[in-house]
């Protein structure tokens, strides 16, 4: 049995509205064993990294692949970067294929 579990205060995930073209630049997306980085597609990005070692993006995001299975990482985030933005990643997988599918009825 995990600690957290008794704690009182839970998570809960809020909506809020963002343009995806704002949040992409500065986003770590965390699968399971390490991080990579929305903006320039680096696969070698650490959970504790603050920003790409690769273009020097700052990460003020993050989205879980599979949030479920990291929720003790959540927590700790939540600590130590209490300024870090957890962002739902299917909220953000999608929001990425409609301004995909925008763009290219634009072209
Ligand atoms: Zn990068």
């Amino acid at each position: 049995m995990l600690q957290y579990e008794f704690m009182s205060e839970k998570l809960m995930r809020v909506y809020k509205k963002y343009d995806v073209s704002q949040i992409k630049p500065h986003l770590m997306i965390y699968g399971d064993l390490n991080g990579s980085c929305a903006n320039c597609n680096n696969l070698n990005v650490k959970f504790t990294d603050i920003q790409c070692p690769e273009c020097k993006s700052i990460f003020k995001y993050i989205a879980f692949r599979n949030p479920k299975n990291h929720i003790p990482k959540i927590y700790k985030l939540m600590e130590e970067k209490p300024d870090m933005l957890i962002i739902d990643y299917d909220d953000y997988h999608k929001a990425l294929g409609d301004q995909k599918a925008k763009s290219i009825f634009n072209d």
